[in-house]
């Protein structure tokens, strides 16, 4: 086995890993990121991503007091006091501090979602179109920045397990991609491996009971190592149940052009979502991430399917960024339609009668009738009104459950720094990002804070953490 010693080691070179790697190296100390891939353009979120950094849907770089209530109001008050305020505080600093380095942001529409977009942006064509674009260039540039500084990023390098002695966290044990163990010690190790979306194994174990029918809407390099090792060495996991993800159409799960974009969501909170009994069981006013939860815990969550109208088609259909109207059909999605609600059902293989009742039943919610709740899930009106479902020809999309990353996962300070089962800190042990929980998905709206916003700040954050303490000591 070959040996060799620095003073950090950054597990995952992500956005979260190459921020903290980045601050460390501006420090004047060593560091060494470890990435488990050996390609140039080596796979992950960080560059699949859509590239808006948002907090909650909207304007990351706002007035941090409103942008605090706003992640508040959307995680219905279940995040973390303190994560919160780190996120709400530093949001500001920290797209200036990547702007510094090189990363360019551009203006990508006119709402607070778009406001800070990843150039050139992302989300301009349905499927995958990550080169040269958005999080590739991002992650060039980051990996740019670190080395003219002095640090390294090895590809082929897979962390396996932490070295611990005494409760402190004292290096890392790889294997490169030949198979060769190797020994890293550091004084300091962060963990940045992007979350357990792509382990069915966990999944299975937090999440939903078939994660073998969700749609990887992920570049599957989120495996849960971290999180493992992390546990191992007695961190505190939290929040492990909900996860980020959009509604696909179902024809996702195999065919290339139809994730990760474009999604379904807004369909899905205008109008009504109904199981293989032709029965509603969500509250669809609550948001397309917090549908494509429930759609996941499903037994079958590859049975679902969004019921509507023409005027939801032309009205909310129309909405969010590549609309399923037009863009889910030309990217070769279908509806399915029908000029009465029985020969829908008919189509698409459920019971008649019983999708007829279940839409009668909607549209009373939706007309706000007294008693209409009885029997039935509720039904929230905002942010997502709900339009009733009355006027032939009726449609349907046939979806599935896309699982970005996973929201809960490693206990963490504001400083990054990893909690035991205590809520301790665990000596020399760090960790930023998709990895880490607590930040956001409680409560049952899985309220979604934004990926980009979350590596970006805890990855800075816990950079500037261990460099203060390294240099102090
Ligand atoms: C299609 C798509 C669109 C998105 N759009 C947006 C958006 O517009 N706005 C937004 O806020 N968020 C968006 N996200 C989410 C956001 O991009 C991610 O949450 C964020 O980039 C995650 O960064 P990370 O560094 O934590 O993890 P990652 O980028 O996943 O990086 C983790 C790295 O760790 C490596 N790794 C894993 N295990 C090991 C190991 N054992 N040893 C060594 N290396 C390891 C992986 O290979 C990977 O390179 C999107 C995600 C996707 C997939």
């Amino acid at each position: 086995m070959s040996t060799s010693s620095t003073d950090v080691i950054v597990i995952g070179a992500g956005l979260a890993g190459l921020a903290c790697a980045n601050k460390v190296a501006e420090a004047g100390l060593r560091v060494t990121v470890l990435e488990q891939s050996s390609d140039e353009a080596y796979l992950c979120n960080s560059r699949y991503t859509g590239g808006l950094f948002h907090i909650a849907m909207d304007d990351m770089a706002g007035e941090p007091d409103w942008v605090r209530a706003n992640l508040e109001r959307t995680t219905r008050g279940t995040t973390d006091p303190a994560l919160a305020e780190a996120l709400t505080q530093n949001a500001r600093r920290t797209l200036r501090w990547l702007s510094s380095l090189g990363v360019r942001f551009i203006k990508a529409g006119p709402d607070g979602l778009r406001r800070n977009a990843l150039s050139p942006p992302g989300v301009r064509q349905t499927g995958l179109n990550w080169r040269g674009r958005s999080g590739d260039v991002m992650l060039r540039t980051l990996g740019d920045r670190l080395r003219e500084r002095g640090g390294e990023l090895r590809r082929g390098v897979t962390a396996q397990s932490l070295q611990m002695e005494g409760g402190r966290c004292t290096g890392v044990l790889a294997r490169t991609a030949s198979g060769d163990a190797v020994s890293l010690q550091a004084r300091a190790v962060l963990i940045a491996d992007g979350g357990f979306q792509a382990n069915p194994e966990l999944v299975g174990r937090y999440i939903c009971r078939r994660p073998e029918r969700l749609l990887q809407r992920n570049a599957g390099s989120g495996q849960g190592a971290g999180l493992r090792m992390a546990e191992a060495a007695g961190a505190l996991l939290v929040g492990m149940d909900r996860f980020y993800g959009h509604l696909q159409h179902r024809r996702a799960m195999t065919e290339q052009d139809l994730w990760p974009y474009p999604v379904v969501d807004s369909l899905a909170t205008a109008a009504l979502v109904v199981d293989a009994s032709a029965r509603r069981f969500c509250d669809e006013g609550l948001g397309g991430v917090y549908v494509t939860n429930a759609v996941a815990q499903l037994d079958d969550p590859l049975s679902a399917v969004i019921v509507f109208d023409d005027a939801i088609w032309n009205g909310p259909g129309r909405d969010w960024l590549l609309p399923a109207n037009p863009y889910l059909l030309s990217a070769g999605g279908h509806l399915v339609s029908a000029d009465t609600l029985p020969e829908l059902a008919t189509r698409l293989n459920l019971d008649p009668a019983a999708l007829q009742d279940t839409v009668a039943r909607y549209n009373r919610l939706a007309d706000g009738e007294a008693g209409a709740q009885a029997d039935q899930p509720p039904r929230s009106t905002a942010p997502y009104k709900a339009w009733p479902v009355r006027q032939g020809p009726f449609h349907a999309v046939e979806i599935c459950a896309g699982i970005t990353y996973t929201m809960g996962g490693i206990a963490t300070d504001a400083a990054g720094r990893v909690l035991d089962t205590q809520r301790q800190p665990i000596d020399g042990l760090f960790a930023a990002g998709a990895c880490t929980g607590g930040l956001e998905g409680g409560g049952e709206a899985a309220g979604y804070s934004g990926g980009l916003s979350k590596s970006s700040v805890f990855g800075m954050l816990a950079g500037e953490a261990i460099a203060q303490r390294l240099k102090a000591a």
